[in-house]
């Protein structure tokens, strides 16, 4: 989405704007879907411009659908995402001042308008969570059966003991059958 901001450089005091943002380059058939994460409807967005003798300031707001598994059961989990942003709108000439590592907290006016879309799509990419659980307290699938350990127990970890005990249980094992040779 392209906003025209002549009327903000020519003095008005504030732009709001709301627009959806198309996230089809993340669709599942794409395989360039960030993360295992597909988002099936675009990407809201929705804001205001501030002009205040000159210094232009950004917010806005930006939530969207997702549709991924959980990163430890693989159980499908829906969910929602949503950002606040903050950015600085400055001119081509001023935006050859800014530091490198600053850069990111402007948003840079071409032609007399802000094109946000890919830096919407940027900030989504480094914001989005690399891991979703579908609970924080998951327990996961279990490494022998495969079984969520969310819905049921196995059986498969009853024998098992603390590694740290291990000596120990060599060394009763090793009594055990000293015991049995005295027989
Ligand atoms: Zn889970
Ligand atoms: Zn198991």
């Amino acid at each position: 989405m392209r906003l025209d901001l002549r009327p903000l450089l020519s003095g008005d005091k504030l732009l709001t704007f709301d627009f959806d943002l198309s996230l089809d380059r993340f669709s599942e058939d794409t395989s360039a879907y960030l993360n295992g994460v597909s988002f099936p409807s675009p990407m809201k967005v929705s804001g205001r411009i501030t002009n205040t003798a000159g210094y232009m300031l950004l917010t806005l707001s930006l939530s969207v659908d997702y549709s991924t598994v959980c990163a430890r059961c693989l159980e499908p989990i829906e969910g929602s995402f949503a950002l606040d942003l903050e950015k600085t709108v400055a001119s081509k000439d001023m935006a050859e001042d800014i530091p490198e590592e600053r850069l990111d907290d402007y948003v840079i006016i071409e032609d007399g308008s802000l094109n946000l879309d890919e830096q919407l799509i940027e900030q989504l990419e480094m914001e989005f969570p690399s891991k979703i659980l579908c609970k924080d307290d998951c327990l996961g699938l279990c490494p022998r059966c495969g079984r969520s350990l969310n819905h049921a127990s196995c059986d498969c970890g009853k024998d098992d003991i603390d590694p740290r005990l291990l000596p120990f249980k060599a060394l009763l094992d090793k009594m055990d059958s000293d015991g049995d040779n005295q027989d």
